[in-house]
């Protein structure tokens, strides 16, 4: 069961062949600088048929393409075969995610064109979080406007809170529907959520990847107030943007949207960077908190994705302070180095706390595959 998956930017598509059953890498790259001049295509069509020819004897054993999809909206739920009719859904849901729907779309159109004897299946980042109850999802605006705007809270990084989930009942040895979780996935992009039974039943990012925690380069939760008072002030909407998803977070606060040189900031003595990693951390106690009341109760906390995964520092200073709640990791575990899912909380420990590596492209494979398969 061979998957190929696509995750198509604006300028880039980033590509892997992955054999779902033993889920092998058979063959992975990238093409950018998409349509600039000595990039590695003209356009995506002309991307897929670069692909195509990198594939070789390899493309004659797809059985199926997996699409990574960033805004489904409210219309998309679950992983979906790809008609004319879902490319047109997908489409219309760009105005929610205008810098990303349209590059996925794009990819989508180029593979179906290269592609066209296998199916195609469109993996949404929203869809895991449909499940949100509609108090964690509703927004406390006027309904009318909300519901012609489409104004609600989505989530993202669905494909990956889902697949650390699973992976993480199988480290416990439990049925995920035994299991309350809180999945913190931190790298570049940042979310929470808590997960019931698996079922997501809050999650930190909202209409935008914007809300929720701080990010490399996003400012995560703030005051509306702040967006009218900085448009009035005289900074247009597109500087508005760039401002809160481009230039705030990590980088905002110290330089650096790289949390490895935030830190390296930080033991040189600098007081901004400092200041970041307080930030940082009080926002992640602030979601650990709420959802612990959310779930009434806690199983496991996951952590995941780049700084989740691989610094021991950061996993603890997260948790720092709720002994009281039982979350706590133990030292000499939380040191190890691995690219295995582990337990990271001491023997007895009242609530698991778990490394559990992310693989979003494995995922999406392995969701393209169960639905043709
Ligand atoms: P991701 O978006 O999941 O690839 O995560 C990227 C983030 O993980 C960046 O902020 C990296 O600085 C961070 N990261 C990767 N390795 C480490 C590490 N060993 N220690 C701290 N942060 C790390």
């Amino acid at each position: 069961m061979r998957v190929f998956v696509v995750n198509s930017g604006s300028s880039s598509i980033k590509y892997q062949l992955v054999d779902a059953e033993s889920e092998n890498v058979v063959l992975s790259g990238l093409l950018e600088r998409i349509g600039q001049p000595g990039g590695d295509a003209v356009d995506h069509v002309d991307g897929m048929r670069v692909v195509l020819e990198r594939l070789g004897d390899h493309a004659a054993s797809i059985v199926a393409v997996g699409h990574r999809v960033v805004h489904g909206g409210s219309a998309f739920t679950a992983p979906t075969v790809i008609d004319d009719e879902v490319e047109a859904a997908i489409e219309q849901i760009s105005t929610l995610a205008p810098l990303h729907n349209p590059a996925n779309l794009a990819g989508i159109r180029a593979a179906r064109l290269a592609m066209p004897d296998v199916p195609h299946v469109a993996v949404f980042d929203t869809a895991f979080h449909q499940s949100m109850p509609a108090a964690a999802s509703t927004y406390a605006i006027d309904r009318a406007v909300a519901l012609d705007h489409g104004i609600r809270r989505y989530g993202f990084h669905g494909t990956s809170h889902e697949f650390v989930a699973r992976r993480a009942a199988r480290l416990l040895d439990r049925s995920l529907e035994s299991l309350k979780l809180i999945v913190l996935h931190l790298g570049n992009g940042s979310s929470a959520a808590a997960i019931d039974a698996g079922r997501s039943i809050d999650t930190s990012m909202g209409l935008t990847p914007l809300q929720g925690l701080v990010m490399g380069t996003r400012s995560g939760d703030i005051d509306p107030g702040a967006l009218l008072h900085l448009l009035r002030a005289g900074l247009s909407i597109a500087e508005v943007d760039a401002l809160l998803n481009s230039r705030s977070g990590l980088l905002g606060l110290t330089g650096s949207g790289d949390m490895r040189d935030v830190e390296a900031a930080v033991e040189a003595g600098d007081a901004d960077a400092a200041l970041a990693l307080e930030v940082w951390a009080h926002r992640i106690r602030h979601y650990v908190g709420a959802y612990l009341a959310q779930l009434g109760g806690l199983d496991a906390l996951v952590f995941t994705a780049g700084i989740g995964e691989n610094s021991p520092e950061l996993r603890a200073r997260a948790l720092d302070g709720l002994a009281h709640l039982g979350l706590g990791v133990d030292a000499d575990r939380n040191a190890v180095r691995s690219r295995d899912a582990r337990v990271i909380s001491s023997e007895g420990a009242p609530v698991s706390v778990l490394v559990v590596p992310t693989n979003e492209e494995l995922a999406i494979a392995q969701a393209a595959s169960a639905l043709v398969g």
